[in-house]
């Protein structure tokens, strides 16, 4: 019998012509070069404002030798879960560093930031329990809360007051559940810093978990590159403290940093930890020289937050909407996805890459350019930048 079916993929074309219509398609740009500050984009030399490889560490020559000589002696992958027997002496010592980063008894390795925040936040809270987030918060977080089945609250951003009332008044009716309070401590897309001592002072009151994500604020921030936490004085204060090493430790993983039990808590519960194939050789290295060199060069954190500054001053000049960075990331605000793209597309022209971020990772009405910053880049090229956003923007006079 020929009977002539509906496509049952056809769902996917309508959604991309969609996408199309609203400019909210996304397309995956292969460069041809290694993170640094100018790449190869399509047989062209651009000037790079993308990377969270705040601090140059993916090419540092350590840490690049660091992955191939652990290649050598461990291979290139682990062959399982740590808990069967993927787990080497390297990942100790990876973990045994991120403790001592970030002033905790331990930390227990993810392979991804990503896989960190899904793992704890569901093994941390459950059904009949609560979770606060900013609005704000990274995408991992939200689908860790979801994941974890407890009841989620989202307060606005960067607003401690309105999530110490939905904490109070949840309190109040729940005196025995769990709750846990989270935050990005810089926020990603648009690098402010988070409230944390006042989130410190409610999760006390309230007798709530915190827990932070340092993702963009671990090697950037805090003497040493220590991180939002150690930048307010708050190390110690702060029980749940999660990060990756994918940004400006400049290799790949996620972490959760904390006491002892915590740590071991985790290792037993967090799905996204036991069933997953521990972290390869290589990127372990790379990560825990990275360490290491963050130690020894404290310079290249702040080389980052000038590079940001200067930037972002210099933008401001030019008329351009945006507030000083907290650490390497400086968001351009322009407001609808299409002048958005429209103005990334023509910096592009003029050789600057900066993606254009529209909904649904941010907000309807709040699309940007997202710029970073590296301590690799010169000033020469910080101020061409500048100079190529004020001649984008003039070739339009109406667009932002
Ligand atoms: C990038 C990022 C993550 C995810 O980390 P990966 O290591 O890339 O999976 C989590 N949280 C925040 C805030 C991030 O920016």
């Amino acid at each position: 019998m020929a009977t002539v079916r509906h496509d049952p993929l056809a769902f996917c074309s309508e959604a991309l012509a969609a996408l199309d219509r609203a400019s909210l398609r996304r397309t995956v740009r292969s460069l041809d070069s290694a993170q640094e500050p100018q790449v190869l984009l399509e047989g062209r030399r651009v000037l790079l404002l993308a990377s969270n490889n705040y601090l140059g560490l993916a090419t540092h020559p350590k840490v690049v030798e660091a992955a191939i000589d652990a290649a050598r002696t461990w291979g290139a992958g682990t062959g399982s879960a740590r808990l069967i027997t993927g787990a080497m002496r390297l990942h100790e010592e990876l973990e045994a560093a991120i403790a001592e980063l970030k002033g905790t008894e331990d930390a227990i390795l993810f392979s991804s930031g990503y896989l960190a925040n899904i793992g704890a936040l569901s093994a941390l809270v459950g059904d009949g329990d609560a979770i606060f987030s900013d609005e704000l918060n990274h995408a991992s977080i939200i689908d860790g809360a979801r994941l974890s089945r407890a009841k989620v609250f989202v307060y606005r951003h960067a607003d401690s007051g309105h999530c110490d009332a939905l904490l109070k008044a949840w309190r109040a009716r729940n005196p025995r559940r769990r709750a846990l309070v989270v935050s990005d401590s810089i926020f990603s897309m648009d690098g402010d810093l988070a409230p944390l001592e006042d989130l410190i002072e409610s999760c006390g009151q309230s007798g709530a978990m915190l827990m932070i994500d340092e993702a963009h604020a671990t090697g950037v921030i805090g003497p040493g590159g220590r991180g939002a936490a150690a930048h307010l004085g708050l190390v110690g204060q702060i029980p749940i403290v999660m990060g990756t090493l994918s940004k400006a430790l400049g290799s790949a993983g996620g972490f959760v940093a904390g006491s002892r039990t915590l740590c071991a808590f985790l290792r037993n519960t967090a799905r996204a930890f036991i069933f997953d194939t521990a972290m390869p050789p290589p990127t372990a290295a790379a990560a825990l020289a990275a360490i290491r060199v963050i130690a020894e060069e404290p310079a290249r954190a702040e080389r980052a937050r000038t590079q940001a500054t200067r930037l972002a001053s210099g933008l401001a000049m030019h008329g351009f909407d945006l507030s000083q960075p907290a650490a390497a990331i400086v968001p351009i605000m322009v407001g609808e996805s299409d002048a958005t793209l429209d103005l990334a597309r023509r910096l592009l022209d003029a050789g600057v890459l900066v993606p254009a971020i529209r909904p649904p990772t941010v907000p309807t009405g709040t699309a940007r350019l997202r710029a970073t910053v590296m301590a690799t880049h010169t000033d020469r090229q910080i101020d061409h930048a500048i100079d190529m956003f004020a001649h984008a923007r003039s070739q339009h006079p109406g667009s932002p």
